[in-house]
């Protein structure tokens, strides 16, 4: 660190001695790791470099498009530009998904009949999901449930790995079982992300029970984090956000889902319309950061994970509990921080807003969130309303007094965020 930015980061942000001291040090423990997290962006990248070239992407595909929106190129060669990307025979990347939730969403709706069954092996999964499962206990019209599709689960064990033998058994005995779902990212967890490495087992074991179940991963989170995808090894539907990982922080809004077309075209057919599909939905001019986002996620999705790592190992010496530890092999963007207090956890939130391009001078509070049993403190000072490829963190406000904080444009960014939520809390 250059003596001008050390005095700069002392004056202007109010970053104190103790904290510089620490942060050093983390930064020389975790240099190695960060040249592996290097090798994975770079080829990362070349995928999608060529994905662009192989396409021909052009001028051309950043057009607008209006009304039914037949016919316009850019939205088909993105689809096809992802599907590339992610090795599936098919995708649909769409600023008509409104979130995560619903791309998630889509894929389930649309590949799902009464009389099936969803099967969950991740345990419970991602809170918003309840809802179109069918399991909350707020409210559950037009859920899964109401339609006739059945859930079932089966939790993680106590090493939280999949219960492969449990689920071979369950696969084996009901006949019912249309869909295996795997969560990639903890979610709101104290567990480890899954290894694609790991989903490659799951999905192997699930196809040797079941040849025809249908294996979806929900890929939030996780995107680029590996040189490989669920997509790769096997899955045969995976969905997420664009204001995640693969929007690189460029996308304004929208989701994606690839995988197997037949698959894909049910979605489609359930996002829009049977016999409408991905073939209409006019794009209102948001093509281009949609390929832009696409371009830049390799290397967005890298500084989050730095940014990720760089706090779990400066909370390491500072003695919380942390996980994943700084030294362990992520999936995901995340980074749990166990406080054990409750001003430690508020205080290390609003630093993070504090240190935030937008919206710096809010102070967040802890709120009454709908869907939430406990209040929530969340930092977001994002230029994208809600967007966690931004650097963010939140919290439920309850024992243990968790913090989750995610991503970071440029690592930058993201390490003075967590100095700054630091001194707020040493
Ligand atoms: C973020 C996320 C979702 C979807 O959330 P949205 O806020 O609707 O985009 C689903 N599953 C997991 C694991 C997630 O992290």
């Amino acid at each position: 660190m250059l003596d001008i930015t050390k005095e700069y980061l002392s004056n202007n942000f109010k970053i104190n001695e103790e904290v510089f001291k620490v942060s050093e040090q983390a930064l020389k423990d975790v240099s190695e790791q960060f040249k592996l997290l290097d090798e994975i962006r770079e080829f990362n990248q070349l995928k999608v470099l060529n994905a662009f070239q192989e396409e021909r992407i052009s001028d051309m595909h950043f057009t607008n498009s209006s009304g039914y929106g037949y016919g316009d190129v850019g939205r088909d060669s993105l689809d096809k530009v992802f599907a590339r990307v992610f090795n599936a025979e098919a995708a649909l990347v769409r600023p008509h998904f409104v979130n995560g939730t619903h791309a998630i969403g889509c894929a389930l709706f649309g590949n799902l009949r009464p009389g099936d069954t969803l099967l969950t092996v991740c345990g419970s999964p991602y809170d918003t999901l309840h809802n179109i499962i069918g399991i909350s206990k707020e409210t559950n019209i037009g859920s899964l449930r109401e339609y006739g599709v059945n859930y079932k689960q089966i939790e993680l064990t106590a090493t939280g790995k999949v219960n492969i033998e449990e689920m071979q058994k369950v696969l084996s005995e009901d006949s019912s079982i249309k869909m295996v779902h795997i969560q990639r990212s903890t979610g709101y967890g104290w567990r480890n992300s899954l290894m694609v490495s790991e989903i490659a087992e799951v999905i192997k074991a699930a196809k040797e029970a079941k040849d025809e179940v249908i294996c979806f991963v929900d890929n939030c989170y996780g995107e680029f984090v590996d040189t490989v995808e669920p997509t790769d090894v096997g899955a045969d539907l995976i969905a997420g956000s664009l204001i995640k990982n693969a929007g690189g922080g460029i996308a304004p809004t929208g989701g994606y889902i690839a995988g197997k077309e037949a698959y894909v075209n049910q979605a489609a057919y359930r996002l829009t319309i049977p016999g409408i599909g991905g073939e209409c939905g006019s794009t209102f001019g948001v093509m281009r950061t949609l390929f832009q986002g696409l371009f830049l996620a390799p290397h967005v999705a890298m500084e989050a994970v730095k940014t990720a790592i760089f706090c779990a190992r400066i909370m390491e010496l500072l003695g919380f509990e942390v996980l994943p530890k700084s030294t362990e092999r992520r999936s995901d963007i995340i980074q749990a921080i166990k406080f054990k207090d409750k001003d430690k956890v508020i205080n290390f939130c609003k630093g993070i807003q504090a240190g935030s391009p937008i919206d710096s001078f809010v102070e967040c509070e802890p709120w009454d969130m709908p869907g939430y049993e406990d209040q929530v403190i969340m930092a977001a000072g994002a230029f994208i309303q809600g967007s966690s490829i931004e650097l963010s963190a939140d919290a439920p406000i309850r024992e243990p007094y968790i913090a989750y904080l995610q991503g970071g444009l440029t690592f930058d960014h993201g390490k003075t965020g967590v100095l700054m939520a630091l001194s707020r809390i040493i």
